[in-house]
């Protein structure tokens, strides 16, 4: 796909990710924000999206993000970036659904093919390597290179996940080559909490429980707890990757609570169970290594429930 072929005569263009954006998710909206501001000067390009964490302020086009579609407004074309499907695109569903072609750019292997036209590719490592390809790569500009560079170290988890190829590397050295600070970007965007950030962590290391002969290990944080730090949902984004690294696990769960025994459940493995199966059957999705999905029930239902689904996993290998 050619982006800007694809876009055809369209002025109006509205672009948008998922719910709670990562950093892949805002770098390939802003990313594709700018390549369009710089080579496709005679469109209105729009971009909503949930509000990003300041950390990812420094990404050019952050200011022009908006919360809300304005009344009235007609696209002609609507893009979605790292979006499997089309509920986690709220609110912003029905500026999409109403534009006059709807394209989606994505890597998740869950995805079902929602827009007109779908360039999903669940091999790759981010929308962002899924969206560099649809570049001139001689059109990218140092601004662009920022947005690619900050979504492919956020899903690669800094180039170690399995999703990392030759290609993302290729890629990524060739943002690096555009004079980008790429140490700056992965330490404040990746690797910098705030010291409740870290608090948190800590308590959530200090509470979590190995089960399954050690393979699997799971810690929750409770709203109160949120409350009592300062944190939101958004800053507890590290924590699930420590419980991974822990020796002998091979599937790491970690809950927070968004309401009355409802959370938000954010799942990783090493070599051998496929969360995104894991995901799937709560109603959720993601990838073979990294997913997630909201529940219903008290930690230990939840958990229970994942644990049953592990062992039949292993049941069948
Ligand atoms: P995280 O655990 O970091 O929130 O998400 C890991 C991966 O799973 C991401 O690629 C994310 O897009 C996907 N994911 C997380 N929660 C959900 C969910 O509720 N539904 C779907 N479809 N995917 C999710
Ligand atoms: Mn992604």
């Amino acid at each position: 796909m050619n982006i800007i072929k694809e876009l055809g005569a369209a002025k109006v263009v509205g672009i948008t990710g998922h719910i709670r954006p990562d950093g892949d998710c805002t770098g390939s909206v802003l990313g594709l924000y700018n390549y369009l501001k710089d080579n496709a000067p005679d469109i209105d390009v729009n971009v909503y999206l949930e509000q990003p964490s300041d950390k990812l302020s420094y990404l050019n086009g952050f200011d022009a993000i908006k919360n809300v579609i304005e009344p009235d407004k007609k696209f002609d074309a609507f893009i979605v970036l790292d979006c499997s499907s089309i509920d986690r695109i709220e609110p912003f569903a029905d500026g999409f659904k109403n534009a006059d072609k709807t394209i989606c750019i994505d890597h998740h292997i869950s995805n079902d093919s929602f827009a007109d036209v779908n360039n999903v590719i669940p091999t790759a490592s981010s929308a962002c390597e899924v969206l560099y390809d649809t570049f001139d790569a001689g059109k990218v500009s140092r601004n662009t290179a920022e947005c690619i560079y900050t979504g492919i170290i956020h899903d690669t988890g800094v180039f170690k996940y399995s999703c990392t190829s030759f290609h993302t590397m290729e890629i990524a050295g060739k943002m690096m080559q555009m004079g980008i600070d790429y140490s700056d970007i992965i330490d404040n965007s990746f690797y910098k909490k705030s010291y409740v950030q870290n608090q948190i962590l800590g308590r959530a290391l200090l509470e979590s429980v190995l089960f399954y002969d050690g393979k699997c290990i799971f810690s929750s944080v409770t709203r109160d707890e949120m409350d009592f730090y300062g944190v939101t949902g958004r800053e507890l984004g590290g924590i699930i990757e420590q419980l991974r690294l822990t020796d002998g696990v091979e599937v790491a769960i970690f809950l927070y609570e968004t309401g009355d025994n409802e959370y938000k459940v954010s799942l990783r493995s090493k070599k051998e169970i496929d969360v995104s199966r894991i995901a799937a059957c709560f109603g959720g999705g993601g990838h073979i290594r990294a997913a997630g999905f909201n529940a219903k029930g008290t930690v230990y239902e939840i958990v229970n429930r994942i644990g049953e689904i592990i062992e039949q996993q292993y049941a069948q290998e």
